[in-house]
């Protein structure tokens, strides 16, 4: 049995506990141990608790701290964060210190990582037992297939929250009903793979699939899959108007009318603080930062982040920063901390002079910078980023065109999205998905030109404004959507009173 540590790390926690009157539907989220998982999920909890839920959430020590924002929160009287030690690496095959998919040496160890939480199953069933009132479900990450068994334990529903596309969701379950996996992965490299059933033509190659239908990761997706089929509902981090179609179909898909679309949940961030503490602590400080931006003219900006496990080479890194030079633009370049960034980046950025060549208009953040503070300022003019889902619905709400650079997984259909669908960006030209663990095999995939071009077209190019006018038009739904009796607000209330009633009929 892991070591249990339920250190309560707010003092609000023993109001929930004290509170004896009518209550509220108490929500137990356990995210996954990832900044684009735990994130949203976060936000998430601010949005129940603002509408009177209860709320616990579950991390690891080490993950406290990017929560915190939930402890200054107005509501914080309804929400308790709780941390379960994470198993020791002994037993657990993850390096010593590792809480954190972005702080593993390398993405190779992700699927080990994932099973890794699993040793948290019978943690987490003793500090249900212990919790009072006692949850009226479990609302967990997708990829912790063993919180199914918390809940079966407690008969109470478990809801499987996704920060993906509708686009991602419904292929993926098109591509596991049409029964083609095995079709695909013996195709030619070259070989164009429309992707089944989906409501418009979209196209993708055996290079871009590589990743995700993978035999390690296709295991680890099943057994996530089977405990999502066995789950009471879905919540999902969109709003119902930004991809109709594939909403509908998804919900055909899932056989269940128990699918809430209750974002984008980044939208409860109102003041510049919520903005500015997401996540890690930010390498920058917010108001240096806005002051950078308020001397920059209104759409001005190329704003380059990709992620929080960004796993290019250092050489395709730098390609990006010389693209971000000669756009001839103001910028923000975010470079992710790790060992080669730090070493071998920190070298050609010391030995070329890129940094005093473009300090009258680029700013390089070292490390996690404030994104949802940058994209939501009017100076805010491109967005280049891997089209991970948090970001891809960051930018749209913040009405900032896009260029898509996917890496892998789901970005290889948000960047579908982005581009083909939704037409509100660009795609800088990737062909090819980065596997974890074989990034050197990749190396550079796009040259400088190819990137600053794909920004010029975003910026400049033709059809530029028409696509401003549609992420505009967008950003303007998103936000009507989570307004009061906007869909959004309309879905989390739904979800709340079905959750109460759940526990009605139970009790
Ligand atoms: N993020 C941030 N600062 C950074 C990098 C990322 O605030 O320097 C946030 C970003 O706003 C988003 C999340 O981290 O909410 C990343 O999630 P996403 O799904 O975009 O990508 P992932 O990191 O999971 O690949």
């Amino acid at each position: 049995m892991q070591q249990r540590d339920i250190s309560l790390c707010t003092k609000s926690s023993q109001a929930i506990m004290a509170s004896k009157s009518k209550q509220p539907p108490h929500f137990l989220l356990i995210p996954l141990m990832a900044q684009g998982h735990l994130i949203p999920m976060a936000d998430l909890a601010k949005l129940l608790a603002e509408n009177g839920a209860r709320v616990t959430l579950i991390t690891t020590p080490q993950n406290t701290s990017r929560v915190n924002s939930l402890l200054s929160h107005p509501n914080q009287s309804q929400i308790q964060v709780l941390h379960l030690q994470f198993p020791p690496h002994q037993q657990s095959g993850v390096p010593q210190g590792c809480e954190n998919c972005d702080s593993l040496p390398s993405l190779s160890l992700l699927p080990k990582f994932l099973s890794a939480t699993s040793l948290l199953c019978r943690a987490t069933e003793d500090l249900f037992q212990q919790l009072s009132p006692r949850p009226s479900c479990v609302v967990s990450d997708t990829a912790l297939p063993w919180t199914i068994k918390v809940a079966h334990k407690f008969n109470v529903p478990r809801l499987v929250f996704y920060s993906f596309s509708s686009l991602h969701l419904l292929s993926m379950a098109n591509l596991r009903a049409a029964g083609v996996i095995d079709k695909i992965m013996s195709a030619s490299e070259s070989e164009v793979i429309v992707m089944p059933n989906l409501p418009d033509k979209v196209e993708v190659t055996k290079p871009q699939l590589i990743f995700t239908l993978d035999a390690e990761f296709m295991e680890l997706a099943n057994e996530m899959n089977k405990a999502d089929q066995a789950s009471y509902g879905i919540i999902l981090n969109s709003f119902d108007a930004l991809e109709p179609n594939y909403l509908e179909e998804f919900k055909k898909a899932t056989g269940s009318d128990k699918v809430w679309c209750v974002g984008p949940v980044s939208l409860c961030n109102r003041d510049t603080t919520d903005k500015a503490v997401r996540g890690n602590k930010a390498a920058i400080d917010e108001h240096e930062c806005l002051k950078w931006l308020d001397r920059q003219q209104p759409g001005s900006v190329i704003y380059a982040a990709l992620g929080s496990l960004c796993n290019i080479v250092t050489a395709q890194i730098i390609e990006l920063g010389l693209a971000l030079e000669a756009s001839n633009r103001p910028f923000i370049w975010v470079i992710r901390q790790t060992e080669a960034t730090k070493n071998q980046l920190e070298k050609w950025l010391s030995e070329s002079g890129f940094e005093e060549r473009t300090k009258e208009r680029g700013l390089v953040v070292r490390g996690w910078a404030p994104q949802l503070l940058i994209l939501s300022h009017p100076a805010a003019g491109a967005f280049v980023t891997h089209c991970g889902w948090n970001s891809t619905i960051e930018g749209i709400t913040a009405g900032v065109p896009m260029v898509a650079w996917p890496l892998f997984g789901d970005q290889i259909f948000n960047e579908r999205l982005i581009v083909q669908l939704l037409k509100v960006g660009v795609s800088v030209g990737v062909e090819k998905s980065v596997v974890w663990g074989g990034e050197e095999e990749i190396g550079v995939q796009v040259k400088m030109e190819g990137i600053r071009d794909a920004i010029e077209k975003v910026m400049d190019g033709d059809g530029n404004k028409e696509m401003r006018r549609r992420v505009r038009d967008l950003a303007e739904r998103a936000k009507a959507a989570m307004e009061g009796g906007g869909s959004s607000h309309l879905n989390l209330k739904r979800l709340m009173e079905d959750i109460t009633q759940a526990e009605a009929r139970e009790a």
